[in-house]
């Protein structure tokens, strides 16, 4: 076996969450217990969309409309569309060719780090979305789990004193993964905060992995949309961009990453190599390409109409986060999130378990302990947005009148 497989930790998370869940139902068998924990979305697929996936799947009925395998980086279609409609008209200037469809961005994410060599220096957040740790655990990049964190990994840790947006730090590092609006604490960067990080990788010839998987969430005008608004960025940073939450599509599967052509990594002899192709290479060796129907779909998000469909969902989640919000600080909790983003995070004022513990035995409502996302996530919970109306406005009416009780 891979040996390094050894070193990770079980997903402990939320398999304790589901047994405090499974003991609460079964003590309570007559309470209804609404679930604010999970990040995934709860709202079928848009009209325009559905008509265009139900399309594409007629197109494979006959020889005539048939695809069989698909170009590996993705239809020209739809990354003709993801240039124009997600980078041009937003002041970024993204090529077509820069653009790889693929299943999800937890697998590009996840996958990308392969080409990289054993002994870079990496830099995850925390509290931080674990796809970024563990997958560079598994390649062997890391030394033991010691006090709740990897050995040979640079935290770059997320507080209330930073507004949980960490700078760049005082040494070099070599990889460095960042997201916002960011999984767990639903936080943005601003310009200036994400210039601080371009400006950092290209004096240090240092590479960021930007997951933006959540940018249909952003309304504040002057939160950037993409590292890519940046400028200098084209040089140092990738893009992971999904529709998993952004356009209802996480059982759907549809992603993409934006490598520029300017993007460099370097070889033992410091001799610049274009990750674009290198990733391409990768890509076409080991990838076959997302369906034909689904790339139909994915393509019907950038009609008019899909356009205001997809708009549409994100407004009521961020509905949603807004009730979540507002009643929770009315209840005197402080609370960070959620206005640009579907997640809002708790300052617990006791430990997470305890106030998770507490949620679930009073109201019956499931959040996530926040210490499972890292050590700075500790003292915080993250309540998710994702759920109908009714469901979330009942979750806060039972959490107003448990903490009422107080
Ligand atoms: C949900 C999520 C993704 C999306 O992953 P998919 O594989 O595209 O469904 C990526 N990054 C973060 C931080 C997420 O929360």
């Amino acid at each position: 076996m891979n040996t390094h497989y050894k070193k990770l930790q079980s997903s402990y998370l939320f398999s304790k969450i589901g047994k405090k869940v499974g003991d609460f139902q079964a003590a309570n068998p007559d309470q209804r217990v609404i679930k604010l924990g999970i990040g995934d979305v709860t709202h079928a697929l848009s009209e325009s969309i559905l008509s265009a996936f139900h399309k594409g799947v007629d197109d494979q009925g006959s020889d005539e409309s048939f695809h069989g395998y698909g170009p590996e980086q993705g239809y020209a279609f739809l990354r003709d569309k993801i240039a124009e409609y997600d980078y041009r008209r937003n002041g970024c200037d993204i090529s077509p060719d820069e653009i790889f469809v693929s299943d999800g961005a937890k697998c590009d994410t996840g996958n990308i780090q392969e080409l990289f060599s054993q002994d870079i220096s990496i830099g995850v957040p925390d509290p931080v979305y674990p796809v970024y740790v563990d997958t560079n655990v598994m390649a062997g990049r890391t030394g033991e789990f010691v006090d709740g964190r990897y050995e040979g990994l640079h935290y770059l840790e997320g507080n209330e004193s930073n507004g949980f947006v960490p700078s760049p730090p005082d040494q070099h590092i070599d990889l460095i993964y960042l997201c916002f609006p960011n999984n767990p604490t639903g936080t943005v960067a601003t310009r200036e905060q994400l210039a601080e990080w371009v400006a950092y990788a290209r004096r240090e010839k240092s590479l960021i992995l930007f997951d933006a998987a959540y940018v249909e969430f952003i309304r504040d005008e002057s939160i950037p949309k993409s590292i890519y608004e940046i400028p200098g960025a084209r040089e140092v940073a990738v893009e992971f961009r999904s529709y998993s939450k952004t356009a209802g599509f996480t059982g759907t599967r549809c992603a993409y990453t934006v490598i520029p052509s300017e993007c460099m990594v370097y070889d033992e002899d410091g001799s610049p190599h274009s990750l674009k192709d290198l990733w391409l290479r990768r890509q076409s060796t080991k990838f076959n390409g997302v369906s034909y129907p689904v790339q139909k779909a994915a393509e019907a998000i950038y009609t008019e109409k899909g356009r205001q469909e997809v708009r549409a969902l994100s407004d009521y989640y961020l509905e949603n986060a807004k009730l979540i919000r507002n009643k929770m600080t009315g209840l005197g909790f402080t609370v960070y999130g959620g206005e640009n983003s579907p997640y809002v995070w708790v300052k617990a004022g006791e430990s997470s378990w305890e106030l998770f513990d507490e949620l679930l035995e009073k109201a019956a409502v499931v959040t996530t302990p926040g210490a499972g996302f890292g050590s700075c996530g500790e003292g915080f919970i993250r309540i998710s947005s994702f759920n109908h109306r009714d469901q979330v406005e009942e979750a806060l009416e039972r959490i107003a009148d448990a903490f009422a009780s107080r």
